[in-house]
């Protein structure tokens, strides 16, 4: 059983007037949505995974405030958003799996691969893969569904994946 993963599609990273605006983004969000399209005709689960920082999060002595709870900065983009039976994990940190709810979700579906879009590839689509990989999910990354904070972190991290972490990049 596979699912798909939708990381930070959220306003603050994909829109151009967003707090922590990813150039670029707005591009993935055809083929983020292809994905999630066929993923629900396909009756395969479609796993969102969102940024939901408290006012004064300690990530944001890295990072301009962003993505903070209940704000519509932290909302996922229109077009991708989320319908009933989707899944929506708030995280804090760059792991989807750290200090949520995840593994036991995928665990409880008999999940083993999850397919992974989103943002950014070098940061929350790369420690979300790692500690997927050290949980012994296969992963599959979709290149044209994922987009970093410059091309040359993007493809750093595509090769880190699929060399490193074992990913199939497709
Ligand atoms: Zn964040």
């Amino acid at each position: 059983m596979k699912a798909l993963l939708v990381i930070d599609m959220l306003r603050d990273f994909v829109e151009p007037d967003g707090a922590l605006y990813i150039k670029g983004s707005e591009k993935i969000v055809p083929a983020v949505k292809r994905e999630i399209e066929r993923a629900r005709s396909e009756g395969i689960p479609v796993i969102y995974i969102c940024d939901a920082h408290a006012p004064d999060d300690e990530e944001f002595r890295a990072w301009p405030p962003h993505c903070v709870r209940g704000t519509r900065g932290a909302e996922v983009v229109p077009e991708l958003a989320p319908v009933e039976g989707d899944v929506v994990v708030e995280k804090t940190r760059y792991s989807g799996f750290f200090r949520t709810d995840l593994e036991r979700i995928l665990k409880d579906k008999g999940i083993k691969t999850l397919r992974v879009t989103g943002v950014a590839t070098s940061i929350c689509v790369l420690y979300t893969v790692a500690d997927a990989r050290m949980r012994d999910f296969e992963v599959e990354v979709v290149k044209n569904a994922v987009w970093g904070l410059t091309e040359e972190d993007h493809n750093w991290a595509l090769r880190q994946m699929e060399h490193v972490l074992l990913a199939r990049i497709v």
